[in-house]
């Protein structure tokens, strides 16, 4: 897609540092690393976000996704790892080519976990059965 910059990261007119790539994504290195070793997962298809990911798609992602984490993990000797993806400018997505973040952490690294919010049980209760009825809407 023009103006996209993963696009033309992966068309070759903007350099990356690439650690992995099949026939479905691409591994680069992120240049504003959360920590060193975070790297990006790009599906080659430009579709805006995961929800609109067809499912051979989501499957290599998935595959491709375990095995980028394991060398990234071995490599940076992380302690533990997030997976991530920012889907729509509400939750922070910037490239608007769905993309998935895998970060090495590491122990007292500082970074703070998602802050919560209050709810009832009863909220929790109403909004499980909105979700259930969304997933058992006929197709
Ligand atoms: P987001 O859309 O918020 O999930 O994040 C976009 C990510 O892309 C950020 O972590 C950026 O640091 C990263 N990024 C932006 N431009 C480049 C680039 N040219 N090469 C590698 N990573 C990039
Ligand atoms: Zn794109």
């Amino acid at each position: 897609m023009q103006d996209c910059i993963f696009c033309k990261i992966l068309g070759g007119e903007i350099p990356s540092t690439q650690v992995y790539q099949d026939d479905y994504v691409v591994a680069i290195m992120d240049i504003r690393p959360v920590h060193l070793g975070h790297v990006l997962l790009i599906p080659r298809d430009h579709v805006e976000q995961t929800l609109d990911m067809d499912a051979p798609t989501l499957m290599h992602m998935t595959a491709a996704m375990q095995f980028v984490a394991r060398g990234v993990v071995s490599a940076t000797r992380a302690d533990g790892w997030n997976l991530g993806a920012n889907s729509g400018a509400a939750a922070g997505q910037a490239v608007f080519h769905a993309h998935w973040h895998i970060i090495p952490r590491y122990t007292g690294d500082g970074l703070k976990h998602w802050a919560d919010e209050a709810v009832t049980h009863d909220q929790l209760t109403e909004m499980g059965g909105k979700i259930r009825a969304e997933l058992t809407k006929e197709l």
